[in-house]
This record gives C-alpha cells, sequence and structure tokens, in this order.
C-alpha cells in the first residue's frame, strides 16, 4: 500500500483545507479533531507523509520518531493536561478502523475518561 495523497491531512498540511491548530514546527502539526471525543482531542501529525504508527516506526529515523514522541509530551503539557491525565491513541489499519490513511496520534482528556473496554 502506497501512500495517498488525497487524504485529507496531507491536504490540511498542504493549506487546502483548514484547521484549528494548536502547535506547529518543521516536523509536526498539532490541531483539534473535528468531532471530539472528550474536552480535549487533538491529533498530532507527522509533516512526512506516513500511512500509519507502523509505516511511521518502520520507515522514519530514530531520531525523527523520538523528536515525535517527545512533542506529543510538550503539547500536552501546553495544553495543562500532563498534571490530570490523557490518552494517546493511534489507530493503524483495518481492525483499528483507521479513517484517514496519514499516521496519527490522538491526545485525548481534559475530563475522566472511563476505561478502554475494546469494542
Ligand atoms: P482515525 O480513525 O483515522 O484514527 O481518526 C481520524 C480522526 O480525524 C477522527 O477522529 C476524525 O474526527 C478526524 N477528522 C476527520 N476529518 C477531519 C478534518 O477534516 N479535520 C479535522 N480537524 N479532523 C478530522
Amino acid at each position: 500500500m502506497s501512500y495517498d495523497d488525497s487524504n485529507i491531512f496531507n491536504k490540511i498540511l498542504s493549506g487546502d483545507i483548514p484547521c484549528d491548530k494548536i502547535y506547529e514546527d518543521d516536523e509536526i502539526l498539532c490541531f483539534k479533531d473535528i468531532k471530539p471525543i472528550a474536552k480535549i482531542h487533538v491529533l498530532i501529525i507527522p509533516k512526512e507523509k506516513y500511512i500509519s504508527f507502523n509505516d511511521f516506526v518502520s520507515n522514519a529515523s530514530e531520531n525523527t520518531i523520538t523528536s515525535f514522541f517527545k512533542k506529543i509530551q510538550k503539547i500536552a503539557d501546553k495544553l495543562n493536561i500532563s498534571k490530570s491525565g490523557y490518552r494517546i491513541i493511534s489507530n493503524h489499519s483495518l481492525d483499528a478502523n483507521q479513517e484517514v490513511p496519514h499516521f496519527h496520534i490522538h491526545l485525548v482528556g481534559g475530563e475522566n475518561l472511563g476505561g478502554i473496554k475494546g469494542k
């Protein structure tokens, strides 16, 4: 499977579709999810093109991977949820019902999230 340039996050990255931006630098973009599942629900994406978590961890450099995950922690700090707690989720492929085929992490918090029940 190859990267599909027509995916919505690629269009957000190119500026063709707007987003509610939380943070941006040379490597990543963070913006609010359009259908939040909690008071705080943002998406963090690398600017490089990776289809999913599997693709990112298999093919990005170790520096890129480390930097990406450290920045998620910084964003949680910026959103003031490091102390209260948060959940990070990444859906990879079919059984996880990944909707957008550009790797992303959901960062969710701002209220009690309950447990992970699976289905
Ligand atoms: P996935 O199922 O791929 O892990 O999650 C994709 C997420 O992208 C969903 O939570 C969905 O609400 C969000 N999303 C889909 N289209 C858009 C959009 O155009 N803008 C924003 N900000 N979020 C979107």
